[in-house]
């Protein structure tokens, strides 16, 4: 991570996002602390969505009228929006989903159904989030593949030796987060990739918790397939990616059948269309795109690296403030080493009570197994409490938690 950029005013954007403006509970100022499971937007992208439903929205691809083919060319623009903020090399390889879950569970069938046979093996990780671990679970049982998983080392990191052991001439997919949803643990994707390579396995990345907070170069990651969620990045709900190399893509067979995804039909059968249609069946997101188009345009005018570098400084913030907390156990990697998120558990504690304490006090916190029950197992737990952080986050925000928790963990021991 890059601290020598210049520093990132966070109070400067808070006005661009009315919702984080408001008080809860009698009278507590809102501090969301779970963009982990989903962003806030600023108002743009809800002005460049509803300026859509206001003035031009109707279907894409299919009318030759003036406001399919303003819509259209609004798709097509937020199409190429993604494919320059993630680097891909063509227009055509990035797809729109409806999210990660959806994009994962695209690749496991149209790309796994024709790779993956018995004896096969599917290689993820202890710390995926369900989204990306049972598509290929489903997978296994379809085909008599088998799945196994990676471990993590004391640190917290992924145990790359084990990663090595387990890589075989039967491995034919690795798929792994660029950043853990729980831990926090960033993994080194071009090396795992290049790892990968050595065995001949497909790779896919769940970039769900990355796309969104630090600068993406698939070319450099060099991954087969790349998937993301609109909503952790300040687009809407209902819109996500998977984008994939051309000659992959264009190998698989379609996902799902319907509009849009064919060349030719007849009685007798169809012929599927081209990239990316073939894989975009049905009316797409189509004002979703456009709001995700418009939260790239928000993230650019910021830039990348200042939005790391200042989430990096509220964690080292949180850091700080709740490893004081007697009981205290934060999960992952040190705060150097980490995304922008701190997941913990507190003796004798349930992790539900700490975020419903939270909640009364306006302290927005995720508890629960956050969709990562394997890992959980792994680490004798049941359920953490996660604060996610996003950049419109602040030093005093986390100083506020730090002083409401320790308060809370008294109060229920
Ligand atoms: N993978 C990771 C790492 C995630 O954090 C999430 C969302 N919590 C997902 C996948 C699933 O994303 P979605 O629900 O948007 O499909």
């Amino acid at each position: 991570m890059d601290i020598t950029q210049t520093k990132f005013d966070p109070s400067a954007v808070r006005d661009d996002f009315p919702i984080l403006n408001q008080r809860i509970h009698r009278d507590r100022q809102l501090i969301y602390f779970d963009s982990g499971a989903s962003s806030q937007r600023p108002q743009s992208v809800l002005d460049a969505m509803d300026e859509c439903y206001h003035r031009t929205y109707a279907n894409v691809h299919r009318g030759i009228h003036c406001l399919s083919e303003q819509a259209t060319d609004q798709y097509e623009q937020a199409r190429a929006r993604v494919q320059s903020f993630i680097n891909a090399p063509n227009n055509n390889e990035v797809i729109f989903t409806s999210g990660t879950t959806a994009s994962i569970n695209l690749v496991a069938h149209a790309w796994g159904n024709e790779h993956i046979k018995a004896g096969d093996e599917i290689l993820l990780t202890i710390f995926e989030h369900h989204s990306n671990i049972i598509p290929w679970q489903q997978l296994a049982v379809r085909t008599g593949a088998k799945v196994r998983f990676v471990g993590v080392n004391d640190q917290g990191e992924l145990d790359l030796e084990d990663l090595q052991r387990q890589l075989n001439a039967n491995t034919k997919m690795l798929a792994f987060a660029a950043i853990s949803n729980v831990l926090g643990t960033t993994t080194p994707v071009s090396e795992i990739v290049q790892l990968a390579k050595t065995v001949g396995a497909t790779t896919l990345v769940d970039a769900a918790q990355s796309v969104p907070h630090e600068a993406t170069d698939v070319q450099v990651w060099d991954a087969d397939f790349v998937t993301f969620s609109g909503h952790k990045m300040l687009g809407p709900s209902g819109v996500g990616i998977l984008w994939g190399k051309q000659a992959i893509l264009e190998s698989m067979p379609p996902f799902l059948g319907g509009g849009s995804m064919i060349d030719q039909v007849t009685t007798d059968g169809f012929t599927p269309g081209e990239l990316p249609a073939k894989f975009e069946a049905g009316t797409p997101p189509i004002v979703e795109a456009i709001g995700l188009g418009a939260a790239i345009d928000y993230l650019n005018s910021i830039k990348m690296a200042p939005i790391a570098q200042h989430e990096h400084e509220l964690v080292k913030a949180s850091y700080a403030v709740i490893s004081k907390i007697d009981g205290l156990r934060i999960l992952g990697p040190n705060a150097n080493d980490r995304a922008g998120m701190v997941s913990f558990v507190v003796e004798g504690v349930s992790p539900q009570d700490i975020s419903i304490l939270l909640d009364q006090q306006g302290i927005a916190i995720r508890a629960g197994h956050h969709c990562a029950m394997p890992l959980h197992q792994s680490l004798g737990i049941r359920a953490s409490c996660r604060a996610s952080f996003y950049f419109y986050n602040t030093l005093d925000e986390v100083a506020q938690f730090g002083e409401a928790l320790t308060k809370v963990v008294a109060r229920l021991r």
